[in-house]
């Protein structure tokens, strides 16, 4: 069939394939959440349901994308990993974020009966995403540590903070007040000696986040492949012990899947 002549416009999209061999990681965060959840009465500091819908929303986006191997989520936002030999939509960066994000956001609507059953939704949230490579092992492992760490530090000031103003009775400048300056041993004992709460035992989710993994699971001689949520401590180097196969999957040879931009400097 003859070209229209309108056709020339395609030359105009951009080739965006990513980098081979490194990982891809696509990080999604709500847009305006404070608000959001002020909105639709999350419970402060931690709303359990809230996080259980991101959780479910990121189970549905891996269990559609094989590709992925770890999903990692805390408060508002949900990190994807991609295997580094990944040729899906053949690397192209603006697929792989809107269709992630796309089937993430949708999910998230979708499911929202499922975990706030008292709470009707009020409008359509949004939220925003980036793509991140990182070439190295050691990146993609500090990337994770990274966010872990930025879940505690968050979470004994939210926790301190919401303590102080729901049990204390300060108001919400008084709280940030007294929290000033203070270090993580200051919070601790605020709310130990003044509270009563060790804050060793608060939920593993509200210390650690979720961490999405692929695992397979033998039951009465059958085994299938699961999406496995666990609150386990990445900063220690047991966890990445105990998991030394989700990174090391090798890619056997070299992915002529690629588009063909980069394969001369491989
Ligand atoms: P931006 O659009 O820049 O991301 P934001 O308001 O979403 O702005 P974030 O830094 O992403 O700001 O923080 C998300 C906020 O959403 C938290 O500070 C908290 O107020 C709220 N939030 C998210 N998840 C929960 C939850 N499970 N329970 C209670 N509050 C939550
Ligand atoms: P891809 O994921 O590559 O986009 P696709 O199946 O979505 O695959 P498209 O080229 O985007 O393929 O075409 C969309 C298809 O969706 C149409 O070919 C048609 O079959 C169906 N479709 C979309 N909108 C309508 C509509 N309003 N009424 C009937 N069919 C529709
Ligand atoms: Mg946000
Ligand atoms: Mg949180
Ligand atoms: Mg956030
Ligand atoms: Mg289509």
């Amino acid at each position: 069939m003859a070209k229209s002549s309108f056709e020339y416009v395609k030359k105009y999209e951009r080739d965006d394939a990513l980098l081979p061999n490194t990982w891809i990681v696509i990080r999604l965060d709500g847009k305006c959440f404070h608000k959001f959840s002020d909105d639709h009465n999350f419970t402060k500091p931690n709303d359990l349901r809230a996080l259980k819908l991101m959780n479910y929303a990121a189970y549905t986006v891996m269990k559609e994308f094989n590709d992925l191997i770890i999903g990692f989520g805390q408060s508002d936002e949900y990190s994807f990993i991609f295997k580094k030999e990944t040729s899906l939509y053949k690397r192209r960066a603006e697929k792989l974020l809107t269709t992630i994000n796309s089937k993430f956001s949708s999910s998230y609507v979708f499911y929202w009966n499922k975990f706030f059953e008292e709470e009707t939704l009020k409008y359509p949230p949004t939220f925003d995403g980036r793509i991140v490579l990182y070439p190295s092992e050691e990146n993609l492992v500090d990337y994770l540590k990274w966010r872990q760490a930025d879940v505690h530090i968050n979470n004994l000031y939210n926790t301190t903070f919401w303590t102080l103003v729901l049990k204390g009775k300060l108001s919400p400048a008084q709280a940030e007040k007294r929290l000033c300056g203070t270090v993580s041993a200051d919070k601790n004992e605020i709310l130990f000696q003044e509270f009563n709460i060790n804050y060793n035992e608060e939920l593993e989710i509200f210390k650690r986040g979720t961490i999405l993994l692929r695992k397979n699971l033998v039951e009465n001689n059958t085994s299938k492949n699961v999406i496995v949520d666990v609150h386990d401590d990445m900063l220690k180097e047991k966890f990445w012990k105990e998991h030394s196969k989700i990174l090391s999957v090798k890619p056997s040879k070299l992915n002529l899947e690629y588009t063909g931009k980069y394969t001369e400097i491989i």
